[in-house]
């Protein structure tokens, strides 16, 4: 992945001048930073340091997601609700990309079919929250909205908006990018390596399915081997990053011109997507990505109508380019069956040929009376089920799944073939934010996938 570095200052006047009409735009989601001249100042920061990501890698991913949305290859995103500045160690790192790429394994190996994989990952940072403010006992304070704005602890200083903030967001995503870089270029990913991904998380039944599929893929590779095939391939793989586009003064100065083309990449990540809250047709956040050549998704809620839709795509996708647009559903498991099918027969008729991804989280949520956000393994599964079940009625292609997921064994959903009840859940809750399947859940969805996409 040898690509041009050469971002530009200076270019066309319109594409530059473009890039900051969002700022007349109405705009949610944005924190109220006590000194906006030094968020202004950190902007300005990040402006001059590197990017993260290069055009040309961004490129690929679109050829690749343009492949997927043809039905040739599934798109795994998975990662984080929100990623934190402590949680960017080494081993957390690794426990994640492990399981995206033990879960891309499974659906590989089961569907045959080419998985492109892609994190949550390196600039996980920013949330949306249904209300700014969140009151304990009688203290009313902000909401947190990620580590990139200000700090989960319930004190008013930690709850302020700091701008600093910013800049260590990207040296966090920069670090994190730099060690997945590493795994998946550096030997670690190679699919020789099958059975060591599975090594150091704890002995249960989805991980026994998987060492029973690892050592399948060994004896095909030891016979590949006997008759003088060529590894070279396996050796590598490609894994991108992505994040919500949500956080404008981080966005912003992130987004650079590439020289060999003139046009502006969003070099915070390879794909960007937009939020079921922010997804105004006429909001900030759909005008400035429309003029980033990232490949971009939406989140598409249950109450979606075909007429939002429809804008989206001309926004968005205007020349119809393949692979340029993802509609990621998030409709949840009682509404998908109902809802999906209308916009799938819409965008028939459309010329338009989106990715569709089912993010059968969001839609699911739930909070026990003890209090914790979570949802039912059940539950995802079934959205997942009818996610499935409206291609195929429709005729449209199943492409793509995104997950909120950790390597580690918490216990933040309920249920799986380890039956976490509401009692478990305190045993490892970690996520502050939204709950992630954890390792034993991940596989046994990618098992589940694997035997719809082969069905
Ligand atoms: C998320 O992906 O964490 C999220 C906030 O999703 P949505 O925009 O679908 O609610
Ligand atoms: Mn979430």
């Amino acid at each position: 992945m040898i690509e041009s570095t050469d971002f530009v200052a200076l270019q066309d006047p319109d594409v530059i001048g473009g890039l900051d009409h969002w700022r007349t735009l109405p705009i949610k989601q944005q924190p109220t930073w006590p000194d906006p001249a030094a968020a202004e100042a950190a902007s300005a920061e990040i402006a001059t340091l590197p990017p993260l990501v290069f055009a040309g890698e961004v490129d690929n991913l679109r050829d690749r997601l343009a492949v997927a949305a043809s039905g040739g290859a599934f798109l795994l995103q998975g990662g984080d609700c929100a990623e934190t500045f402590a949680g960017a160690t080494a081993d957390s790192i690794r426990d994640r990309v492990k399981t995206i790429l033990q879960m891309a394994v499974v659906l590989t190996y089961g569907a045959s079919m080419p998985v492109i994989k892609m994190g949550r990952m390196a600039g996980q940072f920013a949330k949306p929250r249904s209300s700014d403010l969140e009151t304990r006992g009688d203290v009313t304070l902000p909401a947190y909205r990620g580590d990139i704005v200000n700090g989960y602890d319930f004190t008013p200083e930690s709850r302020q908006a700091d701008p600093r903030r910013l800049v260590q967001g990207y040296h966090t995503a920069a670090s994190t990018l730099n060690l997945v870089r590493a795994f998946t270029q550096g030997g670690f990913a190679d699919l020789r390596q099958v059975h060591s991904w599975n090594k150091g998380f704890a002995s249960n039944p989805a991980n026994a399915r998987y060492e029973h599929l690892a050592q399948e893929i060994d004896r095909a590779i030891r016979f590949m081997g006997a008759c003088g095939a060529d590894f070279e391939a396996l050796k590598h793989v490609e894994f991108y990053a992505s994040h919500e586009g949500l956080l404008m003064d981080y966005e912003r100065p992130m987004t650079r011109i590439d020289s060999r083309s003139g046009q502006a990449y969003d070099t915070s990540g390879h794909f960007i997507w937009i939020g079921e809250r922010t997804r105004d047709i006429d909001g900030a956040h759909v005008d400035f990505l429309s003029r980033v050549r990232n490949p971009i998704g939406v989140k598409l809620g249950p109450t979606t109508s075909v007429d939002d839709m429809k804008a989206l795509v001309d926004k968005l996708d205007p020349e119809r380019e393949p692979g340029r647009l993802t509609f990621i559903t998030r409709m949840g498991a009682g509404r998908i069956r109902d809802e999906l099918p209308k916009l799938l027969e819409a965008i028939k008729g459309m010329d338009a040929n989106p990715l569709w991804v089912t993010d059968p989280m969001h839609g699911n949520g739930l909070t026990t009376p003890t209090g914790y956000k979570t949802r039912r393994f059940d539950d995802v599964v079934d959205e997942v089920l009818g996610f499935f079940e409206a291609h195929r009625q429709v005729g449209t292609y199943p492409g793509g799944m995104h997950v909120e997921l950790t390597g580690d064994d918490v216990t933040e959903c309920l249920g799986g073939s380890e039956q976490i009840d509401e009692a478990t859940l305190a045993t490892r809750y970690e996520s502050l934010c939204d709950p992630r399947l954890n390792h034993m859940q991940s596989l046994e969805l990618a098992f589940l996938v694997a035997e719809e996409l082969s069905a």
